[in-house]
């Protein structure tokens, strides 16, 4: 397929990679992997294949400073062996140090899924069992439901502030049918996303599958309007001697620079600038109309602006605005000599004086999605395309045994050829999982499948094997797992 569509609630297959990196700026993972002091097993063989902005995260790694992982599950159905990596990478990150949240995404599979609550419960709990059971330190760590935790619902309330209806249609194809809780659970997922940085900045990585990119993207714009927001607040009340204020200014002008990219904040936020003289709507209205004429489609119009009525003065007096202010901080950053990083931090030290809450835009990275044992994409609804982590060790071993593979119609045909283990779901289930840490192991496996050494009947009883000890393994951990979730009296009644 040629078109490559990022949305959470759809389908959650991305055909072509490649264009995540050209098209929505994901970067390879691949230039960070050296900057990571022990990359997992996930990284180093390229299943995690992207990232936003990771390399703040590795650099608090290596330096053992403070940073953050936060992953959400909607309690949808079983947690399967495709939400196995998503446990991985949380559990992993809390090995090397961070502070680790998992979180249920109960608010968002009833309002966005449908699901009752008492569905909701018995997957809720499954999930965590199976987070547990697979070395999540939930004493060390966070778990919470997005229903139960105020906090949260306060954020989220907040963030609410900043975003706005056409946003959501642009970004998540929102429409005049969309139900009101499911707008509610998009800001409620953003403040999932910065929770972790609710009490103090640190950085903070989500890792998540490349369909949820939108709501990373989001956050990330968010979390930067919030400081926005409070360091233009600040600016204009600050009672403050000279050197103090050029200071803020420069800050504040980073923050500026900042949003430079996107055009619909920047003229925005000068409008607020403006406001005295000139009413937001006709700023917007003819910055639309300016924009359209210079053949580029405002990326956000937000319909609170739009005004038919806007004047080419308005828009003169925009522009004039937006080169004020450039101005301003090329100056103070000049006077003060400060980079942008300097001013970014300085920034952030403004907001937290002030109330503020200081985000770190939160970075991401991102891990291919298995495919599917049948061939095509692992569905929750399609039983034989994947393994449930709750699936009896006999039904695991069939449902291997009965896989496609990547191989030839013949032996003879294998031995000549060798397999295709880049097309095979049962090699998926050696690298993504049954080889662990091994990488030995993993690539013995793809050496002799396309070497023509490996035969798929050996291969399958192998990896079925495997999969039959993960899984008696696993459900032990779990049946442990039970009285610990107790213990922590970890309420999931709703
Ligand atoms: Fe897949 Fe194994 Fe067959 Fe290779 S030998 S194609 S890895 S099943």
């Amino acid at each position: 397929a040629d078109d490559v569509q990022l949305d959470p609630w759809g389908s959650s297959t991305v055909s072509d990679y490649r264009k995540l990196f050209e098209e929505f700026g994901i970067e390879e993972f691949d230039e960070v992997l050296d900057e990571i002091p022990r990359p997992h097993y996930l990284m180093r063989r390229g299943v995690i294949f992207g990232h936003r902005d990771y390399r703040p995260v590795a650099k608090a790694m290596r330096e053992g400073d403070d940073f953050a992982v936060l992953s959400g599950f909607m309690p949808t159905g079983d947690p399967h062996i495709g939400h196995k990596l998503v446990f991985d990478e949380i559990i992993w990150h809390q090995q090397q140090g961070g502070d680790a949240y998992g979180l249920i995404a109960d608010l968002e599979a009833h309002s966005a899924r449908g699901l009752t609550w008492d569905e909701i419960d018995e997957h809720a709990r499954d999930y965590l069992l199976s987070l547990i059971a697979l070395g999540f330190d939930a004493e060390d760590g966070t778990l919470y439901r997005q229903s139960q935790n105020r906090d949260l619902q306060d954020l989220a309330f907040e963030l609410g502030g900043k975003a706005n209806f056409s946003e959501f249609q642009a970004i998540y194809g929102f429409d005049g049918e969309t139900n009101v809780s499911h707008m509610q659970s998009v800001v409620t997922q953003m403040a999932d996303i910065l929770y972790p940085q609710m009490d103090e900045p640190k950085p903070t990585v989500i890792p998540v599958g490349p369909d949820q990119d939108p709501h990373v993207r989001f956050a990330r714009d968010l979390s930067t309007r919030m400081r926005f927001f409070k360091v233009t607040e600040a600016y204009a009340s600050f009672e403050a001697d000279d050197a103090e204020r050029e200071l803020l200014a420069a800050a504040y002008g980073a923050l500026r620079d900042d949003v430079d990219e996107d055009e619909m904040v920047r003229c925005e936020d000068a409008a607020d600038w403006l406001e005295a003289e000139l009413t937001p709507d006709d700023v917007r209205d003819s910055t639309v109309k300016k924009l359209r004429a210079a053949g580029k489609e405002p990326l956000r119009p937000r319909t609170r602006f739009l005004d038919r009525n806007a004047t080419d003065e308005a828009f003169e007096a925009l522009i004039e605005a937006i080169d004020g202010e450039k101005r301003r901080y090329d100056e103070h950053v000049d006077a003060f000599d400060l980079s942008r990083t300097e001013a970014d931090e300085l920034a952030r030290e403004v907001e937290l004086d002030n109330e503020g809450y200081g985000f770190i835009p939160p970075s991401s990275v991102y891990h291919r999605f298995m495919t599917g044992l049948t061939g095509g994409k692992m569905s929750s609804s399609i039983p034989a395309s994947h393994i449930s982590l709750l699936d009896d060790p006999e039904d695991g071993y069939d449902k291997v045994k009965s896989a496609t593979t990547g191989g030839r119609s013949t032996a003879e045909e294998q031995r000549e050829l060798g397999g295709e283990a880049d097309k095979c779901p049962v090699y998926e289930l050696y690298a993504y999982l049954l080889s662990g840490d091994d990488d030995e192991f993993a690539k013995k496996v793809y050496d002799e499948c396309v070497g023509g050494e490996r035969l798929c009947g050996g291969c399958k009883e192998q990896a079925a094997e495997l999969m039959r000890e993960f899984l008696e393994e696993h459900q032990e951990k779990r049946e442990e797992a039970e009285e610990l979730l107790e213990d922590l009296d970890f309420s999931l009644e709703s």
